[in-house]
């Protein structure tokens, strides 16, 4: 794919020479004239690299540059200071601060192409790691710190909102006759096959991850708890009419499913619905399996909350 590459620099001489050189070779290049512009355009155009310029009307090199680098969003874009100023203590702080590299301007054709393709390289072993950090190596779906970490973030951001929120926990039933029969390796393919159905049966928006071996975990922020029922049903039965194909035969395979539902403005913790979802798919599995149950989360300050846990799991 062709790499983008976003230019801040006041000198349209320069502009023009550096874009004259990553055309050549090869590359996409954008530009803007001014400090001030680089964080917008950053988010409208994705770059895969920033070169900056240092001394810029408005908002110099350096502060952009820590803007950059202190945005979530944008921080792993590299960037690579690229200004007439030689003096070693700029090259200090402008690493202090997160550029990836620094380049003396005039600009040589053959040392910016050389930089910029070893920040692209870094950059590349970066987003792997990243991505292996996240992502469940076997299905693609996050893995189970992720999943957690994102329900932690999603169930404060609905706590603040006062909206609804449900995780939903599914399981798969008999697994471990499908790995005795036709092995470990057939087994996983279930489970891969497994990982395709679920995402299409849910929005963009909402995560669906491993939530270890055999159990998946859902998060589906902002929904009516019929929905998540509608979501669940639609799921099970999806899945149970999947044709897997193991050792040349197509096979049937069901799950259970467990959900807790926290309706708008209700406060209870994110753990506590994690044990609500895994109790409502605990009865699936003890009441015959290839099922769905859902759980309402009570207020956790109310009477009835101590009540409620009581009666929900037993
Ligand atoms: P139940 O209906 O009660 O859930 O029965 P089950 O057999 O699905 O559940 P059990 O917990 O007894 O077995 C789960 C099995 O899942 C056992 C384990 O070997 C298998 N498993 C866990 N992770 C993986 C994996 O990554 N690949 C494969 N192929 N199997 C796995
Ligand atoms: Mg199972
Ligand atoms: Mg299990």
């Amino acid at each position: 794919m062709v790499k983008r590459v976003l230019v801040a620099d006041d000198s349209k001489l320069n502009v023009a020479m550096i874009t004259d050189i990553l055309h050549n070779q090869g590359y996409e290049v954008f530009s803007v004239n001014s400090g001030i512009e680089v964080v917008e355009t950053v988010y409208r155009l994705k770059p895969d690299i920033i070169l900056l310029d240092l001394i810029m009307p408005g908002k110099d090199g350096f502060t952009v540059c820590s803007e950059l680098k202190c945005n979530a969003d944008l921080r792993n874009i590299p960037v690579i200071i690229v200004t007439a100023r030689t003096e070693a203590r700029y090259l200090k702080m402008a690493l202090e601060i997160g550029a990836f590299d620094y380049i003396k301007k005039p600009v040589d054709a053959i040392e910016v192409t050389a930089r910029i393709k070893s920040a692209l390289r870094y950059k590349e072993y970066q987003d792997r790691l990243e991505e292996m950090a996240m992502k469940d190596g076997l299905t693609g779906l996050y893995n189970h710190a992720l999943l957690i970490d994102l329900l932690t973030k999603e169930h404060s951001k609905q706590t603040r909102k006062g909206g609804s929120l449900s995780f939903v926990m599914l399981d798969i039933d008999f697994f471990k006759k499908v790995n005795d029969t036709y092995g470990h390796l057939q087994g996983n393919e279930v489970l891969k096959g497994m990982a395709k159905v679920m995402l299409s049966c849910i929005r963009d928006s909402d995560v669906a991850g491993r939530y270890g071996g055999e159990e998946f975990g859902l998060i589906l922020p902002e929904i009516s708890k019929d929905k998540v029922l509608m979501i669940c049903e639609r799921m099970r039965r999806r899945i149970a009419l999947y044709p897997f194909e193991l050792d040349g035969k197509s096979i049937n395979i069901t799950v259970s499913i467990g959900a807790c539902f926290k309706p708008k403005d209700i406060n209870v913790d994110y753990n506590e619905m994690i044990r609500l979802a895994d109790c409502a798919l605990y009865n699936v599995k003890h009441s015959g399996r290839n099922n769905v149950s859902i759980f309402e989360a009570v207020d956790e300050s109310t009477d009835n909350a101590d009540v409620e846990k009581e009666d929900n799991c037993s």
